[in-house]
């Protein structure tokens, strides 16, 4: 899976990379050495440093179908699993079925009480979170930009629906943990989008709170963007996998791609 990574850093086309106009810099404002992100939490409505103020903006994602493709890994670390253990295709077809979607340690449980397997669901467990780490990707222009927007001046948090265990394997595998100030779980807490308090949790992790001007992006309609709305953020959907519903409001933004979000968020980059 190493290789597979490595293979597509190679491959990373020049057109992938953000456009930047000449003499100016990503932000849309003049070019500007990096400067320290991070700053304490103050008062809600301000970001301050002593002197002067320091306007920061804070931009949450989603993980997985957002900032990595969890759908190309699954198949990969489900096939692994069933190799590793020589299970059939009756077991690889149920796991591939029944975690499409999500994954947790009682996913196993269920798999051994069906199959009446002699490993334990923790091991299983364990075994999936690892093979999942090794295939998961980040594409390399996707860690680019959010480079280019930690430059210009913005905390980025992650505010994802997953067992903590799985889904810091992933952020850490993919590197993304050397550009993430900050990431919330909804197994960190038992509380999962769209509920306020897991966006307000990834604020907290990132050294800060949420204020207005904050973003959210994500791939789901429910639980990225209409729990962004609740939450007081504004929001970009990263449309493709899943349909808009009707009736649910709208985002305040729209994209097919997530290096498109980051462009956009750059354009509204702290001045
Ligand atoms: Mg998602």
């Amino acid at each position: 899976m190493r290789a597979r990574r490595e293979s597509a850093a190679t491959t990373s086309r020049p057109s992938e990379q953000p456009t930047v106009t000449p003499g100016f810099g990503p932000c849309g404002t003049r070019r500007r050495p990096a400067f320290p992100l991070r700053t304490a939490p103050g008062p809600v409505g301000s970001r301050r440093r002593l002197g002067r103020v320091t306007i920061m903006r804070l931009a949450l994602f989603d993980l997985d179908g957002t900032l990595v493709d969890r759908t190309a890994a699954f198949a990969d670390a489900i096939a692994g699993l069933c190799r590793d253990h020589r299970y059939g295709p009756d077991v690889e077809a149920w796991l591939l079925t029944r975690l499409a979607d999500h994954a947790d340690r009682s996913d196993f449980a269920r798999l051994r009480a069906e199959f009446g397997l002699g490993e334990s669901a923790e091991h299983l467990w364990r075994v999936y979170v690892d093979r999942m780490a090794a295939a998961v990707t980040c594409r390399p222009a996707v860690l680019h930009s959010l480079g280019l927007l930690k430059e210009c001046g913005w905390s980025i948090g992650v505010a994802t629906n997953g067992s903590s265990d799985i889904q810091r394997a992933k952020v850490r595998a993919t590197g993304l943990a050397d550009l993430v100030d900050g990431i919330a779980a909804s197994g960190d807490i038992d509380v999962r989008k769209p509920d306020p308090r897991l966006f307000e949790l990834a604020a907290a992790r990132c050294g800060t709170q949420l204020t207005a001007g904050d973003w959210m992006t994500g791939d789901n309609p429910e639980t990225d963007i209409a729990g962004g709305h609740r939450t007081g953020l504004r929001t970009i959907w990263v449309e493709g996998r899943l349909a808009w519903p009707e009736g649910l409001t709208v985002p305040h933004h729209r994209v097919t791609n997530v290096l498109d979000a980051i462009d956009h968020l750059l354009t509204h980059s702290p001045g």
